[in-house]
């Protein structure tokens, strides 16, 4: 028998469970006999493999197996020195790889959601992986379905099933047993699935099966997460791809030059193969990760939880923020400003207006502190105020018997109470929602609602009725209709106090900052202004307006919009298509199921921690955890600062690279000799390329960096003359490397080969100094302000004098001791290539000035 078939006594029965729940052994037990509730990801490769996986490399293969044989042939030192290099460059990979992995991963564990689960009869919040079967669970409107439940209660209970069965009609769900064995998924009606999004009522559910076990995770398989590869990433691949093949060319062009030219073949192949080693930027795909999740680690010390990687990487290119008004550019604490109470008194002792603030609503808790809406825990307070009653009083004597919860579609919420022997019908909601079910007009309910709109307040107006009998079926059409004028309240809600500077940025940046809000315009429109969200020129659009626009004229708009207001959450989707075919990226924020379409369709979804349905969280690519619009911008920020370090190492990188080929190529073609060993190019490659260029990830922000527009998506790393960059100081680098070499020989200093590898490393360092800002100088920035990159330096610059100066590294490196004038004369070389970089800047800075 399947459990849809079942009653809710003998499906408890067969779960040896109760309506209290299990107890917190049994439910221990079970949570190590069925595992976690979670759907299989794919496994993480075991940490041996990705270090096997850095010997996959073509190329590191081919200089293993020549070294070997250069070592059977004779010098065994240069094979060992070979091995023990390529080894620790696997190593550092392993490590970087390792970590990025890591990362990501805890990325996805901390975007858990957590389930309301009965046990030991006592209701608390866990992680729903925590989930065994025989639990009993709540769920409610937002919520996504934790585990397979068959229902046990369900009001009003509605459920999005499209994940698993393609329906997008939301199904009404109930909670008899069905008497038919084999009905598909959608029709079984006392059943909630796994990954399926509650959007509307309440219910509860008894566990059947969790993880791979529910249904959905029998198709699980099929729906494996995309990769969390960004495109970034992709990109540096595919260039990378083409790049090795570029410098294998010039490899194999420079063995065969070398040979004709009568250098040794073996030594010629070393040197070859050992340049390929180097100059092939393997690593940078996965210093990106690295980069990226760096990012996202100090995005959630700023509040922003990213739950997807690329998301980091888009950030920098935000050229819109779509952000709600209540809770993300206002603090979401309402306070009843004013009220008005138009009743006639035709209830006797009751006040329908005072009852619908004391009932219509879903507020739990005590006085000391109710748990719930903002905007009708101020109702509560209000009328508690006024009163000085006890809302329980009012609870006891008029008992709810239905409830038509609020959305933001309808803008309204009924409840219906038990009223002697009669129906007491209390509505609230948006003044339109309510005077359109007017049995007749009122004119103080939209007059009074329209003046405190206009001074920035949120306004909620009040209608109920009487009924003798309920009527058939329990629905918007049926109750919400033939109301009578009960009141009204006006609320503020003031905005964020640091709102008004985070747009100011914004605006700086060139990002437009955009409210999306179900409010009043009025309301809106006070609040745009109060914060500088509208700007001469800016227009608010209603949804009702939007609703009549055609696409081509909405088009012509969407771009001056500041506010849209008394919008439906269909319609973001429409906002967000709009400025997307403008070639606009954007962030949009949502905390509903509604939501959830809007946010997917955004380049950045933005939920909110601590106000967001699941729902929406699990759509979303980033995560507010302080709900704060601020965050957004911050997280922008942080976006573009991290996209800065990720083209700086780049630069800094291929940099070096190109140096290092220009170096061993042009040496033979100016008549040099080979002016460096394959040992000192893999320890250039490796020391003085790897550590510095990673400090660059941790390099502080630019100045201007929200002063400038937003970087267009799409746009090469190779851009804003990087490219340029990498090639002329490349050759600069060469010309002063050869240089010395040159005039070393010229002057019989036999110290020539120690010189170049010098001067080739200590370029290196300087300019991996003078590229930490794109536009100040090393000394106006501050030498301190990198701390870990100027440690990277040091070590480096040291590690380099033990490789010349000890005696044991003589012999290995084939290095010999320097002479101080030497080692002066390698020095200032190496500067006179960071102050060149230093040109640059002001030369560029000229350039942008006039
Ligand atoms: P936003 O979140 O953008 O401020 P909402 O969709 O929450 O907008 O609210 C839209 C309108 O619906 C409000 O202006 C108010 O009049 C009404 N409203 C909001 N919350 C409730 C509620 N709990 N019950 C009834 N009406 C509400
Ligand atoms: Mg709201």
């Amino acid at each position: 028998m399947s459990w849809h078939q079942a009653t809710i006594k003998e499906a408890l029965q067969a779960f040896e469970t109760t309506v209290q729940g299990l107890s917190a052994t049994v439910a221990a037990e079970r949570r190590s006999r069925y595992g976690p509730n979670a759907l299989q990801e794919k496994k993480m490769k075991p940490a041996w493999l990705i270090f096997l996986s850095q010997f996959k490399d073509l190329m590191i293969l081919i200089l293993l197996i020549a070294a070997v044989i250069s070592g059977l042939l004779g010098d065994l030192t240069d094979t060992i020195i070979i091995v023990v290099i390529v080894v620790l460059n696997a190593l550092i990979g392993f490590i970087q790889e390792y970590r990025a992995e890591k990362a990501m991963e805890a990325l996805k564990r901390m975007s858990v959601v957590q389930a309301s689960v009965k046990r030991d009869g006592r209701t608390s919040l866990i992680p729903s992986t925590e989930l065994v079967p025989g639990d009993i669970v709540s769920i409610e409107a937002g919520n996504s379905v934790p585990a397979d439940l068959r229902l046990l209660e369900a009001h009003q209970l509605q459920v999005n099933e499209s994940a698993l069965t393609g329906e997008s009609l939301p199904v009404m769900k109930v909670t008899s047993p069905l008497h038919v064995a084999d009905i598909p998924l959608g029709d079984r009606l006392n059943m909630a699935y796994k990954g399926t999004a509650v959007v509307n009522g309440r219910g509860k559910g008894l566990v059947v099966s969790t993880g791979m076990e529910t249904e959905i995770g029998h198709i699980a398989r099929m729906l494996q997460e995309d990769e969390m590869d960004t495109p970034l990433k992709k990109r540096m691949s595919a260039f990378g791809r083409i790049l090795s093949y570029v410098i294998l060319g010039i490899c194999v062009l420079l063995f065969i030059v070398g040979v004709l030219r009568g250098e040794e073949p073996m030594r010629m192949l070393m040197i070859s193969i050992s340049l390929a080693v180097a100059a092939i930027p393997e690593a940078l795909p996965a210093l990106i990760t690295i980069a990226l999740s760096m990012g996202a680690k100090r995005l959630m010390q700023k509040k922003a939880l990213i739950r997807k990687l690329p998301a980091v990487e888009t950030l920098g290119s935000i050229s819109f923020i779509c952000s709600d008004k209540t809770g993300t550019l206002t603090i979401n604490r309402m306070t009843v400003a004013e009220h008005a109470d138009l009743t006639d008194g035709s209830l006797g002792k009751v006040n329908p207006f005072l009852a619908g603030m004391a009932l219509n609503h879903d507020v739990k808790g005590e006085p000391s502190g109710w748990i719930g809406d903002p905007t009708e825990i101020a109702l509560i307070k209000r009328v508690t105020a006024l009163e000085g009653d006890n809302i329980g009083n009012w609870r006891t004597g008029f008992p709810r018997i239905a409830e038509l919860p609020f959305d933001s579609d309808r803008k309204c919420m009924t409840t219906v109470h038990q009223f002697g022997d009669r129906y007491l019908v209390l509505s609230k909601g948006a003044v339109e929602s309510i005077s359109e079910r007017l049995s007749l007009p009122s004119e103080p309910l939209v007059d009074l609602a329209t003046e405190w709109s206009s001074r920035g307040m949120r306004v909620i107006a009040f209608a109920y009725r009487v009924l003798d009998a309920l009527p058939e079926s329990i629905g918007h059409d049926t109750l919400e209709r033939e109301l009578l004028p009960a009141g009204l309240a006006g609320m503020i809600d003031p905005p964020r106090e640091e709102v008004k500077a985070a747009i100011r940025d914004c605006r700086a940046a060139g990002i437009k900052p955009v409210m999306i809000t179900g409010d009043h315009p009025a309301t809106a429109r006070a609040i745009a202004r109060q914060i500088g969200m509208m700007d001469e020129g800016d227009l608010l659009l209603t949804g009702a307006e939007l609703a009549a626009l055609s696409e081509e004229d909405f088009m012509e708009k969407v771009d001056h919009v500041a506010v849209y207001a008394r919008v439906s959450p269909e319609q973001k989707l429409r906002i967000v298509r709009g400025l997307q075919s403008h070639g606009h990226f954007l962030a949009m924020t949502g905390d509903g199921v509604n939501d959830a379409p809007s946010l997917k369709a955004a380049d950045i979804g933005v939920a909110m921690g601590i106000n967001g349905t699941d729902v929406s969280k699990e759509s979303a690519d980033m995560i507010l955890l302080d709900d704060n619009f601020a965050t957004i911008v911050n997280a922008v920020r942080e976006g573009r600062r991290i996209y800065d370090n990720i083209r700086k190492f780049v630069k800094y990188i291929m940099t070096c690279n190109s140096a290092e080929i220009w170096t061993i190529f042009l040496a033979p073609l100016l008549g040099l000799p080979m002016p460096l060993l394959p040992i000192h190019i893999l320890w250039i490659n490796l020391v003085t390329d790897g550590l510095p260029g990673l400090a660059l990830a941790g390099e502080k922000e630019e100045k201007d960096i929200m002063k400038r527009p937003p970087r267009p998506s799409g746009e090469s790393l190779f851009s804003q003359g990087i490219g340029f960059h990498i090639i002329w100081v490349g050759l600069l680098m060469t010309a002063l490397t050869l240089g010395t070499q040159a005039w070393a020989i010229r002057v019989g200093d036999a110290h020539w080969q120690t010189m170049v590898f010098c001067v080739l490393s200590f370029a290196q360092l300087g300019h991996v100094l003078a590229i930490r800002s794109d536009r100040s100088y090393l000394f106006s920035q501050g030498i301190f302000t990198n701390l870990p990159l100027l440690g990277a330096v040091v070590l480096t610059f040291l590690l380099q004098l033990l490789v010349i100066y000890l005696p044991a590294a003589n012999k290995i490196f084939r290095t010999s001791p320097l002479t101080l004038n030497e080692l002066l004369i390698c020095i200032g070389v190496a500067a006179i290539l960071f102050h060149a970089v230093e040109l640059e800047k002001f030369i560029s800075k000229r350039r942008t000035r006039s």
